[in-house]
């Protein structure tokens, strides 16, 4: 049920930002009591109260979290909806009768005059889970369009599909985040939790109390390679060569588990094979690591009874992403260190609901219950769910970045939904170009964003303390982010947005702005599929404090429960899964509610024989390499007090004032070269454009490497350097690795 905002009992509810989803509370303030941001902020808002209940964060909040409330009650929040005047070409305050007819207008007339796929959508890992699929829904039954996919694409979209190749079913962690302070080795790839997620940093920490190890690879020493026993720093883009080097040595010194090749998994002689073709000499010549440093690695992570390689943006936004995670998760299968208690693979998800958001069909190639959008069997599952007919649904739809790139050509008008691309897609000026020359632009956002800015028409929306809605958190846990005030007057809820739409074309019925009411229809259409919510109800994550999927709606008492099982280690009451919660309304007699699944894989892999597959990867260089014009590598990441395009945190003043703007972090040696100062402006040029912002110089990155954090538009826009290349599989963009040249950019 809906929290009634008269109280004033603190709310529990969940951060509005990263995948960790920390569960904290929140007391409505009365009027005056917001904390706003400086003179003119808006009245009321709430406070963060400590819930230490909540078993992932344990009340922990990193500074993003506890001064998210700041941009309830920002002066710069929008309040009405904006329409651009052809008079004065300028955005206006306008009824949202007026702008959702206009959005109305604008979406229908182009698909009528180019067709249904010259209408787009683009969506956002930020979303509820119950937006995502009423947006996915929205663009496949009512534009009828195949253009629909979202920002998670420039996320975790190599993971996932080196998840799915390898065992069948992605789920960002098939554990709980509680098991890698349990396990004995821990290899941290391309991951600044430290900075991007800091309360995660109490399991590496409780880790190495109990006497585990930590491996960090990174190509910078980060706050958390500092924390490292051991840390290699591989030159940007050779992460795979690190992993087929790392997998060489363990067959070199007889450390495969023949046993478990053998009997639970497949392909491992090819993947055997092209290890073997890459020497340890050789895997140093491409990375910089060297030998000894491989084979401490190696000693560390097989010489542990247990170990797990956990993956996140760094091996992942490259044009050989796919490849690159699946090389990892060929070193846990090779040592066996998969599919066993406190052993595997996990990505470390990014965005709020970087895990349901991919799940319920705003990606161009889903369909609700992570099912494919190609599969016939799941085309008929949602097509009855909805009812419409199969073949009424399009087929699977341009990526991310190919559906940017094609707006203003093939995709004409576009309706855009919490995601900010004008600073987060890789080469943002041909972004920015692409998005002006659209027919139409509407956009919902809780602030004028740099997209926005664009927008023919801009709704504003409540935000995450003002509605009710699901996350999916990074362990595939389901979680009830509750609403603790009611939206100001004049926003409205991403829901109420998608239902008035689509009552404006023609669907009077099927888009509820009831929250609970789309999660029931969700968990319907998710029943049987991949990702299952159908025995998930509001009133289980209540009491549960999160449910994980997959979660069938009931399950026979008597049924072996070996994949829900609980290792013996799993004894912790702040983490242990209650099997025997009450029945829900819709159990049926004889059976008992599903306990969720917090690990997967235990007996057997989810590909068709049970087995997991290897992939047979070989090293290939990044899709652009340093030469005599473009001599230096790119990469770009996150900084502690900012969150993604920084749309909500750069509007919080305690955040900009601890993380202003960008820089250009260097090593002494390359500003020498260069004749730059600390704190001199480096303008760092591509193919694709430049970038200026202050040097910052530093030991704790490469010589042949500078890394620029993204969060930012104009001059210092790190994504208007970087490199689109996709890679094949996952249609990922290469933001973490580009050549550029560095010049010093005048004083
Ligand atoms: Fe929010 Fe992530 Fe910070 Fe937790 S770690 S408070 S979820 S931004």
């Amino acid at each position: 049920g809906e929290h009634s905002p008269a109280s004033s009992d603190p709310v529990d509810t969940h951060c509005p930002y990263c995948s960790l989803q920390c569960g904290m509370a929140l007391r409505p303030l009365p009027p005056g009591g917001g904390p706003g941001d400086g003179p003119g902020g808006r009245p009321g808002g709430v406070e963060v109260v400590e819930r230490t209940a909540f078993p992932v964060n344990r009340g922990a909040l990193c500074g993003k979290g506890r001064t998210a409330p700041a941009v309830l009650s920002s002066r710069v929040r929008l309040t009405e909806p904006l329409v651009r005047r052809p008079d004065t070409g300028r955005l206006e305050p306008a009824t949202w009768e007026e702008a959702l007819d206009r959005i109305a207008e604008g979406l229908e007339s182009t698909g009528r005059a180019y067709g249904r796929d010259a209408v787009g959508v683009f969506g956002g890992g930020g979303l509820t889970n119950e937006k995502a699929y009423a947006l996915g829904k929205f663009a496949r039954v009512v534009l009828g369009t195949s253009q629909i996919d979202y920002n998670g694409r420039f996320c975790m979209s190599s993971a996932a599909a080196a998840h799915q190749r390898a065992f069948g079913l992605d789920r960002g962690l098939p554990f709980p985040l509680a098991d890698v302070a349990r396990t004995g080795c821990v290899v941290l790839v391309g991951s600044n939790l430290a900075e991007t997620m800091p309360p995660a940093l109490r399991y590496l920490t409780e880790l190495k109390e109990a006497g585990g190890r930590l491996i960090v690879v990174d190509p910078r020493r980060t706050r958390t390679a500092e924390q490292a026993d051991l840390h290699l720093a591989p030159r940007p883009g050779t992460d795979l060569a690190l992993a087929l080097g790392l997998l060489h040595l363990v067959v070199a010194e007889g450390r495969v588990d023949e046993e478990f090749v053998e009997r639970r998994t497949s392909g491992w002689p090819e993947t055997r094979a092209a290890a073997m073709a890459h020497w340890p000499e050789l895997v140093e010549r491409i990375t910089g690591v060297p030998v000894p440093e491989l084979r401490k690695a190696v000693t560390m992570f097989c010489d542990a009874e247990s170990s797990m390689v956990l993956t996140a943006r760094g091996p992942e936004q490259q044009s050989k992403g796919t490849d690159t995670v699946g090389a990892w998760i060929n070193l846990c299968l090779a040592t066996g260190r998969a599919g066993r208690p406190l052993s595997g693979y996990g990505c470390l998800t990014g965005q709020g609901n970087g895990q349901g958001g991919r799940e319920h069909g705003q990606k161009a190639d889903q369909l609700p219950g992570y099912r494919k959008l190609a599969d016939p069997a799941a085309r008929a599952h949602v097509a009855a769910v909805w009812g419409v007919e199969p073949d009424d649904l399009p087929g699977p739809g341009r990526s991310a970045y190919e559906l940017l790139d094609a707006l203003g050509r093939d995709v004409r008008a576009l309706l855009l939904m919490g995601s900010n691309p004008l600073v987060s897609a890789p080469r943002a000026a041909h972004v920015e170009s692409r998005l002006r020359s659209l027919d139409f632009l509407a956009v919902a956002d809780v602030v004028l964003s740099e997209t926005a800015a664009l927008a023919d028409v801009v709704l504003p929306v409540a935000q995450w303390a003002e509605e009710t809605g699901t996350m999916t958190n990074l362990e595939g846990r389901v979680l009830l982010r509750r609403a603790a005030l009611t939206p100001p007057p004049g926003v409205r809820t991403d829901l109420e947005v998608l239902s008035g739409l689509a009552a404006r074309l023609g669907w009077e019925k099927g888009f509820p702005a009831d929250a609970e009411e789309v999660f029931e229809e969700l968990r319907r259409a998710s029943a049987g599929g991949p990702a299952d919510y159908s025995g998930i109800t509001y009133r289980r994550i209540a009491e549960e404090d999160g449910v994980f999927w997959p979660c069938p709606e009931s399950v026979e008492r008597d049924d072996s429960e070996g994949a829900e099982s609980l290792s013996p280690a799993d004894s912790t009451p702040a983490d242990s899964i209650p099997t025997d919660s009450a029945p829900t309304d819709s159990m049926n007699a004889g059976a008992h509610p599903h306990p969720g699944t917090p690990r997967l894989f235990l007996d057997r892999f989810a590909t068709d024989d049970g087995r997991a597959r290897f992939a047979p990867v070989s090293h290939r260089p990044a899709a652009e390499e340093p030469d005599a014009e473009y001599p230096v590598l790119l990469t770009t990441g996150r900084v502690l007090a900012q969150y993604q395009s920084g749309a909500q945190t750069r509007r919080v003043g305690e955040l900009n004032e601890a993380a202003p703007g960008p820089y250009v972090q260097l090593h002494p040696l390359l500003a020498e070269r260069l004749g730059v100062d600390e704190g001199a402006p480096i303008a760092v040029v591509s193919r694709r454009g430049r970038a200026v912002a202050p040097a910052r110089i530093s030991r704790d990155i490469r010589p042949d490497t500078v890394f620029m954090p993204f969060h930012w538009a104009g001059p210092g826009r790190a994504n208007t350097v970087t490199n689109p290349a996709l890679d094949p599989v996952s249609r990922m963009p290469e933001f973490k690795v580009c050549a550029v040249r560095l010049e010093p950019a005048g004083g």
